[in-house]
């Protein structure tokens, strides 16, 4: 699908100027919050295994943390960008303020490719980083957390050498820590579950009885899998998803019009996780274009894969029978695909909102972390639903009492939280 030159940080100030615009916010809150606070560029020399020494360049930027400590993940790609981790940064803080728990927004990254390094690299690599941001990091400060390429054993190598640097326990200063070292059960569910929870409200306010809607989902990796599963549970039929194929390095779509039995696609994905295709088509699924799952006769669409997928071309494909979206990945819908989305009268649950499950559960790990004492699974599931249905309910109904498309009305509540914040600390 078409991703052609879409600047994030343009974007992502774009639409924070857009509600700025319609909040009508003063001209010095406005130009505190349309950009990071702090930025940290680093360089990261590390010594590879080959004896030669290879200097990487690493970000921390922190957009705001007026609420609480900053949060958000850190990402390794290659073609990494500064823009691209200052955008993630604004919408760490507006999603962290959309969902009202007590923590403000960063991200961070790092050029390199971790498939090109052997384990050992990549922790002095991460060391390294952490030995030049350690006096502005930590659990009262800055939070970081596993993004793109980045998993448990990176946060924990990472927490290690905070630790050692400070000389103390600190499991509070970083999440996505593995459970038994400090993390939290139920993380691994957090955003596939949220996106069904706020679908779930959704389709309550629309009157819509789940068992009786079909969706399509691109995407199935950690956040598709257990979005499906979550809403098969609670009876809705998944006809299509959408997929990566690592050997054919092409995407597909799984069709069955049956309902998908997600265990069973599930148990034929391999540890790159592509779907086996001869397998599928014996299970009898049709394989289609990557792009087709988008133009599946369902009420609902999940985006669980990727940035920039609907836009204005790819959704002269979309079926008339579309009532909802729900952005489970961050960014799937591109600026200019709104007012069709609007025309169209179809439901959006922003990304936000709808994905904020990951940054919840990560909350309810630091909450954890600090007081040493761990919930079980349901507890965090439970707590985290009261959080995603609550926060649904606050940008629905402010939506339908000013009319305001469902983007626009959680920016409008997670902008005006943070501007508060910023006024009642007398930055403004
Ligand atoms: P993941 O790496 O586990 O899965 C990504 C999936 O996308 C894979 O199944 C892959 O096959 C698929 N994919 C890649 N390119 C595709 C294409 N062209 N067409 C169809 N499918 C394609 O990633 P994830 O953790 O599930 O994250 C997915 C999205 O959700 C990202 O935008 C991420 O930023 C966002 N997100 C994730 C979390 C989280 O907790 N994991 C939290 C918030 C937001």
């Amino acid at each position: 699908m078409e991703n052609k030159t879409y600047n994030p940080y343009v974007s992502a100030q774009t639409q924070f100027d857009n509600v700025a615009n319609l909040i009508d916010l003063d001209q010095a809150t406005r130009e505190l919050l349309r950009q990071p606070n702090k930025e940290f560029h680093v360089t990261i020399p590390v010594k590879m295994d080959d004896g030669t020494t290879k200097v990487f360049n690493g970000y921390r930027i922190q957009h705001n943390d007026a609420r609480g400590p900053a949060k958000g993940g850190i990402r390794f790609h290659p073609q990494e960008t500064v823009d691209t981790i200052r955008a993630l940064s604004l919408w760490m803080t507006w999603k962290c303020a959309v969902v009202d728990i007590p923590l403000g927004g960063a991200k961070g990254g790092i050029i390199c490719d971790p498939h090109n390094m052997s384990m050992a690299e990549q922790e002095r690599l991460c060391r390294g980083y952490v030995r030049q941001l350690s006096k502005v990091m930590g659990p009262v400060v800055d939070v970081p957390a596993p993004d793109v390429m980045t998993n448990g054993q990176h946060m924990l190598w990472m927490m290690d050498e905070y630790e050692t640097i400070n000389g103390g326990h600190y499991p509070g200063t970083i999440t996505g820590k593995p459970v038994g070292m400090g993390g939290s059960l139920g993380r691994t569910e957090a955003t596939g579950y949220g996106v069904i929870y706020t679908l779930r409200e959704a389709l309550k306010s629309l009157n819509i009885d789940v068992t009786s809607t079909t969706a399509s989902i691109q995407g199935f990796g950690n956040v598709a899998e257990y979005a499906a599963r979550l809403y098969t549970k609670l009876g809705g039929k998944i006809i299509a998803i959408s997929c990566w194929d690592n050997e054919d390095k092409k995407s597909y779509t799984y069709r069955n019009l049956n309902g998908i039995d997600v265990d069973q696609l599930v148990s034929i994905k391999n540890t790159f996780g592509s779907i086996n295709k001869q397998k599928a088509i014996e299970l009898g699924f049709e394989l289609l274009d990557g792009d087709e799952w988008i133009a599946q006769d369902v009420d609902i669409l999940l985006p669980c894969a990727l940035e920039n997928q609907i836009t204005p071309p790819a959704l002269e494909k979309i079926s008339d029978k579309v009532k909802v979206i729900c952005e489970g990945a961050n960014g799937p819908t591109t600026p200019d695909s709104d007012e069709i989305i609007k025309a169209k009268n179809i439901y959006l649950v922003p990304d936000f909102l709808c994905n904020a499950g990951g940054v919840t559960c990560s909350y309810f790990e630091q909450v954890q972390c600090n007081m040493n004492y761990f919930w079980p699974k349901e507890e965090v599931l439970e707590k985290l639903d009261q959080k995603m249905t609550s926060a649904f309910q606050a940008v629905h109904k402010l939506s339908q009492e000013k009319n305001l498309y469902m983007r626009d009305a959680a920016y409008v509540i997670a902008i005006n939280r943070v501007a508060e914040a910023v006024k009642l600390r007398g930055w403004v």
